[in-house]
């Protein structure tokens, strides 16, 4: 067993990760078993069947729980999978209050699955304390929030909307997929279940879907792993084994998203000089709204970066088309730079009015940014400035 006071990197290499018992291989085996042999009838090793139970899936379950200071975690085949069966904790007439601006897929499924179990959702700001303690009702169970959240960056205090949930007596939820637990760990904060999608940073490496979740709480533990069992949407061994390759270097991959990314931040800034930069979301950038309280409950600012292009669409169009290390794509998280436009790719399934409630403009563009050497990622960065054929000075002409 790994004490929880040895550090990250470590807990990341070694949590749950001993050498194989039996053949001493370093890296723990890939048990693709469906079902485990009883010596008589319920007399096992503590696997019966892998739906239920998977060796390397209760390493990564291990591991996970270790890196986000938790008791227990749950893996799932996918961070909407882990989104569906936590849904799955509540019941018709149940309320729940949102982040309105978390992920789309999540929006989507509350939004359009969900209402018609009779479950209600209200999405409000939760950069705003006041926004969250106003939506409280007599049937509220749950508040669920992304910190920061996707695509604005924005940053919520977690202290604070955990002791109004408990004062509510209110199950809290954060997604912790942007920050990953090398950076924020919101069990610390009092927050009941953290969820991740695996698929993104802590995969790492853009070739795996999956997602999770860690509590504290062995009550709602064991309501979530019959849930897990009932519902099954587990992962493969093998995709566990994947994430479990991708965690070893979790804690060095982040700090060289977060180190590239304040790079980035200050290239762009410059760009607001210029012209060309309407608005810059960063965690760590001080302008950015409740850039002091990221600073208290994130390690680093993290790798994901947005920016208002002057010149709106079609500018944001043509800057993405110059790109050559930042593959356009969706997704995120990868050590490969990412860049894409929200407004029609990650949030295409909100209405135009919907992106624009929640402050998501024309011009805006999102970054993943990976873990490349920063010189060649700024040089991608300034040749697709330097090559809009849109003039700026036109754009404003037009606007004065
Ligand atoms: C990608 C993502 C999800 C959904 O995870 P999948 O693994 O794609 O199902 C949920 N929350 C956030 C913040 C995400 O980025």
């Amino acid at each position: 067993m790994i004490c929880k006071f040895v550090k990250f990197n470590t807990r990341a290499i070694h949590s749950g990760q001993e050498a194989d018992k039996e053949t001493g291989a370093v890296v723990p085996p890939i048990h693709l078993s469906s079902t485990f042999k009883q010596d008589g009838v319920g007399n096992h090793k503590g696997f019966e069947y892998s739906r239920t139970g998977n060796p390397t899936r209760q390493i990564l379950e291990t591991n996970l729980a270790s890196l986000e200071n938790g008791k227990y975690a749950l893996a799932f085949a996918s961070g909407s999978a882990t989104t569906t069966t936590l849904q799955l904790l509540l019941k018709k007439g149940d309320h729940v209050i949102v982040g309105d601006d978390v992920y789309g897929g999540t929006f989507r499924f509350f939004d359009k699955v969900m209402k018609n179990f009779g479950v209600t959702y209200s999405f409000v700001d939760t950069t705003k304390l006041t926004n969250i303690t106003n939506a409280i009702t007599s049937s509220t169970k749950m508040v669920w929030f992304e910190t920061p959240s996707n695509p604005l960056l924005k940053i919520s205090d977690i202290q604070a909307i955990s002791n109004i949930c408990k004062s509510n007596n209110l199950i809290s939820v954060v997604d912790n997929t942007f920050a990953t637990p090398f950076l924020q760990n919101p069990l610390d904060m009092g927050i009941d279940i953290v969820m991740h999608s695996t698929t993104k940073y802590i995969g790492g490496h853009s070739d795996v879907i999956g997602g999770a979740l860690i509590t504290n709480n062995s009550e709602l533990y064991e309501r979530l792993k019959f849930l897990q069992n009932a519902g099954g949407a587990v992962p493969s061994p093998f995709d566990c084994w994947l994430v479990l390759r991708g965690i070893k270097t979790l804690g060095i991959r982040m700090e060289r998203h977060s180190s590239n990314a304040e790079k980035v931040m200050r290239f762009l800034e410059g760009k607001i000089d210029e012209g060309h930069v309407e608005e810059l979301y960063y965690p760590f950038y001080s302008p950015h709204k409740n850039s002091d309280i990221a600073k208290k409950q994130m390690k680093f600012g993290g790798g994901m970066i947005s920016f208002d292009i002057v010149g709106g669409k079609e500018m944001a169009n043509e800057f993405l088309s110059h790109l050559k290390y930042f593959t356009l794509a969706e997704s995120l998280g990868g050590v490969e730079s990412l860049a894409e436009y929200p407004p029609s790719m990650t949030h295409g399934s909100y209405t135009p009015d919907e992106r624009l409630e929640r402050g998501i403009k024309d011009g805006l563009v999102r970054l993943s940014v990976g873990i490349e050497d920063i010189e060649d990622l700024l040089d991608d960065l300034e040749h697709a400035f330097k090559n809009l054929k849109i003039d700026i000075d036109e754009i404003k002409a037009v606007k004065h």
